[in-house]
C-alpha cells in the first residue's frame, strides 16, 4: 500500500517539472517543500526577470565530473520545448544577449506557470514541510513528516544546491545521495564574486564599479566579458562564469586587452615621452591604468622603460595574473558546483542505478551550467526526464 506514486522533495524549479510532467502522466504525485514560498529562487532569478533559458543550450555549457552526462536529458526537452511552454501561457519574452531569454514583466510569471502545471496534473502539496527522515519501504520509500508518515513508490529528491541559504537551500540531497550509498562531488560555489588577497585589495580595492572588457581564463575555462571591480575584488559575468572553473589554487589569467594586439600598439611608441598609464587609459578605464601601471613598476614614459621592457608588459597585459584569496561564498554564489555523481545515476531517467523507484534532478545533481539561462535549462530537462519514469 503506498499513498502516492511519487513524492517529489523540493518544489523548485526542477521539483515543479517533475511533478506537473509525472502528474500529467496519471501517476499520482505529493510536492513537499520545507520554505514557505513558493519558487524564491525563481523569484530573484534574472534580477527578477528569470534567465528561463538559453536559446543555444548544449552540454558544452555544464560542468560536472561526467561532460556526458547532461546530454541525454538536454537532447530530450530542449529550448524549444521550454519556449512554447511559456509560449502556451502567453508570458512574453525577449532576448537580452547570447541566446539569453527573460520574461518582460516578472520571474512570478513563470512561477505561476509551473503551479499551473501542476495543477494539470493534479498534483498534492506539503507546504511548509519539513522532511524528518526517508527509509526504504518494500514497496519504495516512507517519508517521515511533521505532518504524518508518506508512502510512495517511487521518491524524487529536487532539493538544489547550497546557494543562498536564507532562502531555503540546505544539503538535505547530499545526505539523501550518502544515506543510500551513492557518493557526493564535493560542494562548492559557483557563478560567485571572487575576493583579492589582502595586498591586491590595497592595489585595486578602490576601483569598486569600475567595469572592463576582458577575456579570463583558468583551468579550461575562457568567458571574454565584462570585469567588474568591487570593494572586495572581482565579480561581473567574466568572473562569474570563471569562478565555476577556480579551483582555489590556480590564478586567474586575465586578457586586458583581448582580440588586440598590445606588443605592436605599444612598441610603435616606444620613442615616445608619453606615459605609459596615459597611453593604455585609452584602451582601458584611467583609474585602473594607472593602479595596473604602479602595481607593475611602469607608470614611466614610454621611452624610459625601452622596447624590451615594453614587450614583457604587453605580454602581462594580455596574461593579467590574479590569485584570489578565495569566493564569497553560498550567500553570493549563484549556483553549487559538485553534488550527486553522475556515476551512480541514469542519464535516462535521472534514477540512481542501484536503488530503484530513488531519482534526483537539478542542482543537486553534479551538473553545472554557465551563466545565461544553462541551470533553469537543466533544471527543466532533469525534471521532464525523471517526469516520465518517477
Ligand atoms: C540570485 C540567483 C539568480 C539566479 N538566476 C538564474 C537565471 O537567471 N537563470 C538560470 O538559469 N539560473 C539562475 N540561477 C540558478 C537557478 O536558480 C538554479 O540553478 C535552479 O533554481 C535550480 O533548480 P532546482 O529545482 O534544482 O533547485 P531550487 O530552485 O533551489 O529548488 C530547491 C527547492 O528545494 C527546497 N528544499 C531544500 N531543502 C529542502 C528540504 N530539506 N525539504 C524540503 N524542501 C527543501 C528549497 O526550499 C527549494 O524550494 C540563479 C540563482 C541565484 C541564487
Amino acid at each position: 500500500m503506498v499513498d502516492y506514486d511519487a513524492v517529489v522533495i523540493g518544489a523548485g524549479a526542477a521539483g515543479m517539472m517533475c511533478a506537473a510532467q509525472a502528474g500529467q502522466r496519471g501517476r499520482s504525485v505529493l510536492l513537499i517543500e520545507h520554505y514557505p514560498l513558493l519558487g524564491e529562487k525563481i523569484r530573484i532569478s534574472g534580477g527578477g526577470r528569470c534567465n528561463f533559458t538559453n536559446t543555444g543550450a548544449g552540454p558544452g555549457n555544464y560542468l560536472s565530473q561526467n561532460p556526458d552526462f547532461c546530454r541525454s536529458a538536454l537532447a530530450r526537452y530542449t529550448p524549444r520545448h521550454f519556449i512554447a511552454l511559456v509560449d502556451k501561457y502567453r508570458i512574453a519574452h525577449h532576448e537580452k544577449k547570447l541566446g539569453q531569454l527573460f520574461c518582460d514583466d516578472t520571474a512570478q510569471d513563470i512561477i505561476r506557470m509551473l503551479k499551473s502545471e501542476c495543477d494539470r496534473g493534479h498534483v498534492q502539496w506539503r507546504m511548509p514541510c519539513p522532511v524528518d527522515g526517508v527509509e526504504r519501504t518494500a514497496e519504495g520509500f516512507a517519508i517521515a513528516t511533521p505532518q504524518g508518515l508518506v508512502r510512495c513508490a517511487s521518491l524524487v529528491i529536487a532539493t538544489g544546491g547550497l546557494a543562498v541559504p536564507k532562502i531555503g537551500a540546505t544539503p538535505f540531497g547530499y545526505r539523501i545521495a550518502e544515506q543510500f550509498g551513492i557518493p557526493v562531488v564535493p560542494p562548492r560555489p559557483g557563478l560567485v564574486p571572487l575576493a583579492f588577497a589582502p595586498e591586491t585589495l590595497v592595489r585595486y580595492g578602490d576601483l569598486s564599479g569600475i567595469s572592463v572588457a576582458a577575456e579570463v581564463a583558468c583551468n579550461g575555462g575562457r568567458f571574454r566579458e565584462n570585469l567588474l571591480f568591487t570593494h572586495r575584488g572581482l565579480s561581473g559575468p567574466a568572473i562569474l562564469q570563471i569562478s565555476s572553473y577556480w579551483d582555489g589554487r590556480t590564478p586567474l589569467s586575465i586578457d586586458l586587452l583581448p582580440g588586440q594586439n598590445a606588443a605592436q600598439w605599444l612598441c610603435g611608441q616606444v620613442n615616445s615621452q608619453a606615459q605609459l598609464p596615459t597611453l593604455l587609459a585609452q584602451r582601458l578605464p584611467k583609474r585602473f591604468a594607472q593602479q595596473w601601471c604602479a602595481a607593475h613598476d611602469a607608470a614611466m614614459p614610454m621611452k624610459q622603460l625601452g622596447e624590451v621592457r615594453v614587450r614583457d608588459i604587453a605580454a602581462q597585459l594580455h596574461d593579467w595574473r590574479v590569485l584570489p584569496s578565495g569566493t564569497l561564498g553560498y550567500p553570493k554564489a549563484e549556483v553549487t558546483c559538485g553534488g550527486v555523481a553522475t556515476s551512480r545515476l541514469s542519464s535516462k531517467t535521472m534514477g540512481a542505478t542501484d536503488i530503484p523507484g530513488l531519482y534526483f534532478i537539478g542542482e543537486v545533481v553534479d551538473v553545472t551550467g554557465w551563466l545565461g539561462g544553462y541551470n533553469f535549462q537543466w533544471a527543466w530537462a532533469s525534471g521532464h526526464a525523471a517526469g516520465q519514469f518517477a
